[in-house]
């Protein structure tokens, strides 16, 4: 019961990429980069257990971005021809690769990575990949000229933040998107809708939201419809009202109970308080502890303490439920 697990990335190591950036640059190239992507890969995984973490990831050490990285195996775009543009609805802008042709997968995309992970630990294993709405929405369209013949030629499963922006889009083909992407998948599959990576542009466009962020609300119920096992959501420090997990019912909620937008490392009894909140409208059984988004941008140091912040919130409440 209550087993906890992270959104998905995790900082990586200086002889990997340069430390607390988004699409930092590799500090290795050629066969140096491969080794230092491995040897990054089973130090997150050891961490992570260390830690206590129960299903755990490969941190995204092998991908400069959870979009970019996965498309790099993507016939169709062009690297070369980078274009900056504004992306979440123009909340930041990224420089992104350009769709030149009809969009293939040409292999296995992230199949040596999954591999090398799940090689080197015993625990439950979860990996991360971008969603077709949140791909289309970061890469530049110069084939399709159409968002929604573009975010179909995908199949692959997803991490949604950009769920949070395009809420009617949702519900007229977001979740049909997902549904086309995890065809014929026979595991566990998940959607991740958080607020973002703890950037600038992220927490002012937080600071517009208001009192209360009601985003979830207009998606959640198609979700709950949805074939998709488990939510990933922010309720750490965020203003979601907790109700809104009620509309989640049949559902695993992956419950963001740590902060990725600060530096304050939270106590595992902050930690047990915030699953609390959650626990009045989610069975515990269907609870998993989580953190609110990736941690890549953060210093080593502090992810490791919110590793075990988590880890240690959720013993508390296990404890408590007599479920130790
Ligand atoms: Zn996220």
């Amino acid at each position: 019961m209550l087993e906890t697990t992270i959104a998905g990335s995790l900082p990586k190591p200086f002889w990997l990429a340069t430390p607390r950036l988004l699409w930092a640059p590799w500090a290795q190239s050629g066969e140096a980069l491969l080794e230092a992507k491995r040897d990054a890969t089973l130090l997150v995984l050891k961490e992570q257990e260390d830690a206590g973490i129960d299903i755990v990831t490969e941190g995204e050490q092998s991908r400069q971005h959870f979009v970019h990285g996965f498309l790099e195996r993507i016939a169709g775009i062009d690297f070369d021809h980078k274009v900056r543009m504004g992306i979440r609805n123009n909340r930041y802008e990224a420089d992104c690769p350009t769709v030149v042709g009809r969009l293939r997968r040409t292999g296995s995309v992230h199949a040596r990575e999954a591999a090398l992970a799940r090689a080197h630990t015993t625990r439950r294993l979860k990996f991360t990949l971008p969603g077709p709405m949140t791909i289309v929405d970061t890469i530049a369209d110069a084939h399709y000229g159409s968002r929604v013949d573009m975010a179909m030629a995908f199949v692959i499963q997803f991490d949604e933040p950009a769920f949070n922006v395009y809420m009617d889009d949702v519900r007229e083909w977001g979740v049909a998107a997902l549904h086309r992407a995890s065809e014929g998948l026979t595991c566990t599959t998940a959607v991740h809708i958080c607020y973002g990576y703890g950037i600038k542009a992220n927490n002012d466009w937080k600071a517009s939201l208001g009192s209360e962020w009601r985003q979830y609300e207009a998606i959640f119920p198609a979700l709950a419809a949805s074939r998709i096992d488990q939510v990933s959501l922010e309720c750490a420090n965020s203003r979601v009202p907790a109700e809104l997990m009620a509309l989640l019912r049949g559902k695993d909620v992956l419950v963001g109970a740590i902060d990725v937008a600060s530096d304050r490392v939270e106590t595992p009894e902050e930690v047990a308080a915030t699953l609390r909140r959650a626990m009045a409208f989610v069975p515990a059984e269907k609870l998993f502890p989580c953190t609110n988004c990736g941690m890549a941008p953060l210093d080593r140091g502090i992810a490791l303490g919110k590793l075990a912040a988590l880890a240690g919130g959720a013993a508390l409440l296990r404890r408590e439920l007599g479920a130790a």
